[in-house]
């Protein structure tokens, strides 16, 4: 009886492992992914933060990550963020951390477009940057 429990114990720690190994953590700032946790990542330093120190990405894995400010897409998580940005405030492309939907709609004014690219790339009167944000 107790074997029993004992083995699914161990059954369960390893599945949690395996789907924590399928979420990979990025820090947003500077694409690194070399972090066994949250913990590790967010107390280490980056020379890219504006904090000095890693943050995570919050969005889900994505096939492609895109630009928040450009809609410029990579594959890679890293390149993207590592890449000048024309539209971006930080001169660098950042992820965006929402889901991929059917339609987009500005989180200043609510005007809602099905692409992403063609929404940040419009001007808002509301938007402090001159251009609709996703939510
Ligand atoms: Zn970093
Ligand atoms: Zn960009
Ligand atoms: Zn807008």
């Amino acid at each position: 009886m107790i074997k029993k429990i004992v083995g699914a114990a161990l059954l369960f720690v390893l599945c949690a492992a395996a789907l924590f190994a399928a979420d990979r953590l990025y820090c947003k700032w500077c694409g690194s992914s070399n972090f066994a946790n949250v913990r590790q990542l967010a107390s280490s330093a980056c020379s890219r933060s504006p904090t000095g120190k890693h943050e995570p990405y919050a969005g889900a894995p994505r096939r492609f990550y895109v630009c928040t400010y450009c809609a410029t897409e990579s594959a890679s998580f890293e390149q993207l963020v590592l890449s000048p940005c024309s539209k971006s405030p930080r001169r660098y492309h950042d992820a965006y951390e929402g889901a991929e939907k059917a339609a987009y709609a500005c989180r200043h004014c609510g005007f809602e477009s099905r692409s992403f690219r063609q929404l940040v790339v419009s001007p808002c009167g509301k938007s402090p940057r001159g251009y609709h944000d996703a939510l």
